[in-house]
């Protein structure tokens, strides 16, 4: 049965998925009609043919810029930097925040392998460096990683004229900011306090 062991495996691979559930998932896929898989496995194909990150923000669009840098009447002196394109979603749901992003990539966790050169800082110091930017508002998660991440962005700041701030501890620690609700992320955003 290698067409069911190959679907279960996959699956088994998701985040949150045991291989039993993944078994299960396969079991359910296999009774649907054959046109629900299909459509199924062309979105999984879409997904991965169209979507990129952003040459400016690194956020995920299906275009050469997103369409949060390509908006004008966006604030383009202000940029929050978050650790995953998932965060931007959140922090726009909140419906606050007007102004640009930059994605880093991930948190530094030396334990997971996450070094300074996995993640996207320097492309952000380009960012400042070529002017017209007021403040970086740092969004990492308020982990211990999120916040060596927030420490190390900071440095790698600290010779660029620019306000350098850190969102409040709104949201709880070890929480992620994926998943906190609009209040508590418009509340950590507002009483940000400067690093
Ligand atoms: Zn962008």
């Amino acid at each position: 049965m290698s067409a069911i062991d190959d679907l279960a495996t996959e699956l088994a691979k998701l985040p949150g998925i045991g291989r039993k559930t993944a078994l299960r998932l396969t079991y359910y896929l296999l009774k649907q009609p054959a046109e629900h898989s299909r459509r199924l496995a062309d979105a999984l194909v879409t997904l991965s043919e169209r979507v990129r990150t952003c040459t400016q923000c690194y956020n995920l669009t299906e275009d050469e810029v997103c369409s949060v840098c390509r908006d004008p009447r966006r604030d383009q002196a202000l940029i929050c930097a978050v650790e995953e394109a998932a965060d931007i979603g959140a922090i726009e749901r909140a419906g606050e925040y007007r102004g640009l992003y930059h994605v880093l990539g991930g948190r530094l966790s030396p334990l997971d392998g996450v070094m300074p050169e996995d993640l996207t800082v320097p492309q952000l110091v380009g960012r400042v460096a070529a002017g017209g930017i007021r403040e970086v508002i740092i969004a990492t998660n308020p982990s211990l990683e999120g916040e060596a991440t927030a420490l190390y962005v900071q440095r790698q700041l600290a010779s660029q004229p620019v306000v350098v701030s850190r969102i409040a501890r709104g949201i709880p620690v070890g929480g992620d900011l994926e998943y906190a609700d609009g209040v508590t992320i418009a509340q950590a955003l507002s009483a940000r306090r400067e690093m």
